[in-house]
């Protein structure tokens, strides 16, 4: 098979790309994200047409937020938009005239880092996206392991704190609590609040007060040498570092692979996860342990992933 069309639907905006073999993308185009379920598939049949002119195209795949099915058809809920038992797949076919595939975002994202980004060589490999949320993704055995209902590698609804923080899917103390682009921007407002004069560079980048503090400014300040925004990464990357350790007990994968926004920091971010990791790995004397990579694709990767999953079938 040729080439096919990756579709990300974003909070935002939903952006479409034709994708080949090697997962180049070599054309994309992007629309706003409309606020009405049948607007949204209407958006993505647009955004297909569009982007697939000039182009022989023969399937598409589509990331997701959200459970979808175990026949990749299905979005059972999403929490952005209002889909309940939508019928995604069904819908957009009939209006684009081609195959198409439905994914979760984030196991979509895994799949592009598996073939094409930093999971590239490795067989067994676990994605963790630290963004807003914090989403997951499993291959092992060169598949992408998708559980028996569809909804499998959503860890950042593990519980790690008993009676922890209050978490936007009802629970508490779920790891995204932790360990994800909001969780780091709590920090550095705490931090900030209990000693503004170690935040200073961060409080100048915002309004001045630790409420004025969103996540661009904690990247800026820490790399400025900002002590309160270094401190906040390196408390988001405990709680992801030993996450890991508890996903490489039950999984055991060559590679962990870290994404999202926040993974964008580098180094930065990575190394005190690595160390985290190492900490709590159990039996780490013992065993190999797994390399903790950054993802290489950027925000690039569900596009890339969801068009290959499509290529796939
Ligand atoms: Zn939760």
């Amino acid at each position: 098979m040729g080439l096919t069309i990756g579709v990300d639907i974003g909070g935002t905006k939903i952006a479409a790309g034709v994708v080949d073999e090697e997962g180049s993308i070599l054309a994309t185009c992007k629309v706003p994200t409309p606020d009405t379920p049948e607007g949204v598939i209407d958006a993505i049949a647009d955004a297909v047409r569009t982007v697939s002119e000039g182009f022989e195209v023969e399937a598409v795949g589509i990331g997701a937020a959200g459970y979808v099915d175990d026949k990749r058809a299905t979005v059972l809920f999403a929490p952005n938009i209002n889909w309940r038992h939508e019928a995604l797949k069904d819908k957009v076919e009939q209006r684009v005239g081609l195959p198409v595939v439905v994914e979760n975002d984030a196991n979509a994202a895994a799949w592009g880092e598996y073939r094409f980004g930093a999971g590239q060589g490795h067989d067994d490999v676990i994605c963790i996206t630290l963004g807003t949320g914090l989403g997951g993704g499993i291959i092992i055995g060169n598949k992408l392991r998708r559980g028996r209902f569809g909804v499998a590698a959503e860890f950042g609804h593990i519980r790690v704190v008993p009676d922890g923080l209050l978490c936007g899917c009802g629970s508490q103390g779920c790891w995204e609590q932790y360990a994800s682009g909001r969780a780091l921007v709590r920090y550095a407002r705490q931090r900030a609040q209990a000693t503004p004069e170690n935040a200073e560079i961060l409080l100048s980048l915002g309004d001045g007060t630790p409420e004025g503090i969103e996540g661009k400014h904690i990247s800026d300040a820490a790399r400025q040498g900002d002590p309160v925004a270094i401190d906040s990464f390196r408390e988001l990357a405990r709680w992801a570092g030993a996450g890991l350790a508890d996903l490489a007990s039950l999984f055991d994968p060559s590679a962990f692979i870290v994404g999202g926004g926040v993974s964008d920091e580098g180094d930065l971010v990575l190394d005190p996860i690595r160390k985290s990791f190492r900490r709590w790995l159990v039996g780490g004397q013992w065993r190999p342990h797994a390399q903790v990579l950054a993802a290489q694709l950027g925000g690039k990767a569900g596009l890339v992933g969801a068009a290959d999953l499509a290529r796939q079938g």
